[in-house]
């Protein structure tokens, strides 16, 4: 029997790449808005825009794993002077929120992706572990995976142990049979490894491993997934 039981992913620039997700989202999601509200919005600028979503989290620090409810609060911060009646101002934030997250799922997965997860899915359990909002079931890849797991789910983020102990728990599976892969070095990598879970990074960008003295098991190609894991942890 195969050492690893248990393969969970992260899913931003792991499955996909997030920048042009977001921008695509951000920019769509602006435009309905403007249409909406019939009136240009001044949105600022890109640092604004950061500047008010730390405030917002300055102010409450759930939305720092509540992204959801953090993307309410910055649309309504730009958009509330519209709005004479609150009930018309909440259907208006709710619409827009929906919109949003319908544009932030449409996602170009990178190469091979599906191809090796409907492989694997044969053989191991799948698991998603996301800091981001970005849900499988409304990619057409749900099937594939016994669960996923969010921050809202666990009110935590990556690095915090508490995706991967939620893992754990609904999986039945112990860490020493479990391999986490993702793309970010601390929040996946180290994260997982300091809890004893396998490790496979996912480099698309062949960046050095400047974390520590011994760099993980790393991949740039979807293509090269299972001969890695089949190397690595095959009987
Ligand atoms: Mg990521």
């Amino acid at each position: 029997m195969s050492k690893i039981q248990l393969i969970t992913f992260d899913l931003d620039d792991t499955f996909w790449d997030i920048k042009s997700t977001i921008i695509n989202a951000e920019i769509n999601s602006r435009k309905w808005s403007e249409s909406r509200i019939g009136e240009k919005i001044d949105w600022g600028t890109f640092e604004d825009f950061m500047q008010i979503r730390s405030d917002l989290v300055k102010k409450d620090p759930t939305l720092q794993y509540d992204l959801g409810k953090l993307r309410r609060r910055v649309i309504a911060h730009h958009t509330k002077k519209y709005f004479q009646n609150t009930k018309d101002f909440n259907a208006f934030i709710n619409d827009a929120y929906e919109y949003f997250l319908k544009e932030r799922h449409k996602v170009t997965f990178y190469k091979d992706v599906i191809k090796v997860l409907e492989k694997l899915s044969l053989t191991f359990q799948l698991g998603v572990l996301t800091n981001g909002n970005a849900d499988v079931n409304k990619l057409g890849i749900g099937h594939l995976f016994n669960f996923s797991i969010s921050s809202m789910d666990v009110k935590s983020n990556k690095p915090d142990k508490g995706h991967f102990l939620r893992a754990r728990e609904v999986s039945n599976i112990d860490f020493k049979h479990t391999l986490h892969v993702g793309d970010h070095p601390l929040n996946d990598i180290l994260g997982a490894r300091v809890l004893g879970i396998n490790t496979l990074w996912f480099n698309l960008e062949k960046h050095d491993w400047d974390i520590d003295q011994s760099p993980p098991q790393q991949f740039s190609k979807w293509s090269e997934f299972i001969s890695l894991v089949e190397e690595n942890y095959g009987s």
